[in-house]
């Protein structure tokens, strides 16, 4: 999609701060982060979230979930405090970028019921 913000980043048209990449997904540190540890993984393909995701894309979402959030709480020594993984969706789920991806927030205390 051209006109989005993420597969810019993911075709390195705009800069991030990259932490992670293989051939499914890109992670990167969010440019507000809301906790010490505040990346962003998102799939290479453009998928608009999880009410538009197709049975296609059961690798991609089950390769985030499985391997590389694990992975990634690890490398970011979030794993054993524990973290949070969000997935905002649609207006009301306080999505503002138009392309899935998954908060993966950590190195603090999280509060419930979210905002
Ligand atoms: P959403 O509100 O769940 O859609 O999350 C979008 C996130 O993308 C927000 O936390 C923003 O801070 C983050 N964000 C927006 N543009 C950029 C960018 O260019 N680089 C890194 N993070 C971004």
């Amino acid at each position: 999609m051209s006109d989005c913000i993420f597969c810019k980043i993911v075709s390195r048209d705009i800069p991030a701060d990259i932490i992670y990449e293989d051939d499914m997904v890109v992670s990167f540190k969010d440019l507000e982060p809301q906790a010490p540890v505040h990346i962003l993984i998102v799939p290479k393909k453009h998928i608009k979230n999880l009410n538009t995701a197709i049975p296609e894309d059961k690798d991609i979402v089950s390769h985030i979930m499985v391997d590389v959030v694990p992975e990634l709480a690890k490398k970011l020594k979030i794993a054993d405090d524990g973290f949070r993984l969000v997935v905002n969706t649609g207006v009301k789920g306080g999505q503002t970028v138009d392309h899935l991806h998954f908060h993966l927030i950590g190195g603090r205390s999280m509060q419930w019921p979210p905002g």
